[in-house]
């Protein structure tokens, strides 16, 4: 037996002994899983940003607060999540009790990646833990050193015959794809998410894929542009650009745009001072190949911010690029990176047509203080989710589901909807044996009679 084969088998194991389905063991797993957060802080903060290349501040307020956040989340509404849902009974059933029950799926794959290296596993994780299921977390191989931590650190808290952690690249994903399991979450690229939903078809296991793509910005020319500016460039350069639900392109009259593109200048300036590179709130791309692709975005561009790179030490200055044409390649593909095209439209219809054109996008977010503009786009496009006057900031909002659609994903976690993800709402009927129940659903018997229609 394989590695994997033995982890998986391992874990089926445990799941069939029903060591994961009380309260008590749910409980304690997210504690321990706290505990280790709390515990080893520092070392995860070092090595996240050491490896990503990203400001401490970032590793803590943007990953690590959130992965608290989410795991007190979870233990504060364990109970009432765990509790079957009733629901209205129709006629037939007024006698009966009729429920949904939460049942967890039993062996679960969580597939993460390197951009936010340990929310993106502990995060669905919660879910799948205050489900009550086994899981087998799968790091990205782009940040093995976070890895390697999650593999060392998770056996000394969690349940390790319930919680497993695979490390390694292709051949290893590859392989853990192979197993059967109960549910895959997967974060990633979506050419990767179409390998993993075929690979789940084999055993029609349900899938949850969150992955990427373009998310636009409308920016109107009512809105404060100032404070428009802010909320945009903040999304943009947080990490770099290297966020899922980083704003990819900006669409915008042209007016609009010179505007914007001073108060860029300006802001660009008063975060990050005269020399971005030399400033310790700016941090790099991950990889040369990554900076290669990006960098080759540049050439030929009309450049109206910054533009300048290093290759030693993977540096991009923060960008924008103006006079972007539809096909022009900083728009054929997501970025994930700190270069923001303009596209210019002539108004806000022009804008939803620009989106509706293209692939469904994680995130859509409009910048308009006028509600006819909100609606607009509220009604006439489809996104994953939808931020208005702001960028990035309803990825904290627990009471609303985070995902795409299309391209850009399926299913959504977070709060109570990560343990929804990981659990089977099993629809219940439970009736009594007995003659008085009989009276509502007698005429159902042979031998059929015109009479027994009319009940
Ligand atoms: P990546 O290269 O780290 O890959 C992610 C995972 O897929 C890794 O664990 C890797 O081992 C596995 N993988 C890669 N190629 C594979 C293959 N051929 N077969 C099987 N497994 C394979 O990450 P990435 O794809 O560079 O991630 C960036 C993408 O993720 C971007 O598109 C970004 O928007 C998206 N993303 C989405 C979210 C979200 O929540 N929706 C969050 C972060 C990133």
């Amino acid at each position: 037996m394989s590695k994997v084969e033995d982890v998986v088998a391992t874990a089926r194991n445990s799941f069939r002994s029903g060591i994961t389905k009380p309260y008590e063991f749910r409980m304690h797993q997210l504690k321990a899983l706290l505990q280790m957060v709390d515990e080893n802080f520092n070392e995860l903060v070092e090595v996240i940003s050491n490896t990503a290349k990203k400001p401490k501040f970032e590793v803590i307020l943007y990953e690590l607060e959130i992965v608290k956040n989410d795991i007190r989340h979870a233990m504060h509404n364990l109970k009432e999540w765990m509790k079957p849902t009733k629901v209205e009974k129709p006629l037939p059933f007024i006698l009966d009790e009729v429920f949904i029950y939460p049942e967890p799926y039993g062996v679960v794959l969580i597939v993460g990646t390197w951009n936010y290296p340990v929310m993106l596993l502990l995060s669905p994780m919660i879910g799948a833990i205050a489900a009550g299921n086994c899981a087998v977390l799968k790091p990205s191989e782009v940040s093995p050193t976070v890895g390697n931590l999650i593999e060392k650190l998770l056996p000394k808290y969690l349940d390790p015959a319930c919680f497993f952690v695979v490390n390694g690249g292709i051949p290893e994903t590859t392989q853990l794809l192979e197993q059967r399991f109960d549910y895959i979450l997967y974060t990633g690229s979506t050419s990767v998410g179409k390998i993993v939903q075929r690979a789940a078809s084999k055993y029609l296991t349900p899938v949850t894929l969150e992955l990427g793509g373009k998310t636009p910005v409308y920016l109107d020319q009512n809105a404060d542009i100032k404070l428009a500016t802010s909320r945009i460039l903040w999304g943009k350069f947080v990490n770099t650009g290297q966020s899922c639900i980083a704003p990819d392109y900006v669409l915008c009259t042209k007016d609009v745009e010179i505007k914007f593109v001073e108060e860029a200048k300006n802001k660009i300036r008063q975060w990050f001072g005269h020399d971005v590179k030399e400033s310790s709130n700016f941090a790099r791309i991950i990889n040369s190949s990554h900076h290669k692709r990006l960098t080759s975005l540049l050439k030929g561009a009309n450049i109206a911010v910054g533009g300048s790179f290093s290759t030693e030490d993977c540096f991009i200055e923060p960008t924008i690029v103006t006079d972007v044409k539809p096909d022009d390649s900083v728009m054929q593909e997501e970025i994930f990176g700190p270069i923001l095209p303009v596209v210019n439209v002539k108004n806000a219809l022009d804008a939803i047509n620009f989106i509706n054109d293209r692939e469904k996008p994680l995130s859509l977010y409009v910048f308009s203080n006028e509600k006819r503009i909100q609606d607009l786009f509220l009604e006439n496009t489809s996104s994953g989710n939808l931020l208005v006057n702001d960028t990035m900031m309803h990825f904290a909002c627990d009471s609303i589901p985070f995902g795409g659609i299309g391209h850009s994903g399926m299913g959504a976690y977070h709060g109570k909807f990560s343990f929804d993800t990981f659990s089977h709402g099993k629809g219940t009927v439970i009736k009594k044996l007995n003659k008085f129940g009989e009276l509502i659903t007698a005429a159902r018997y042979p031998p059929y009679t015109e009479s027994n229609l009319n009940i």
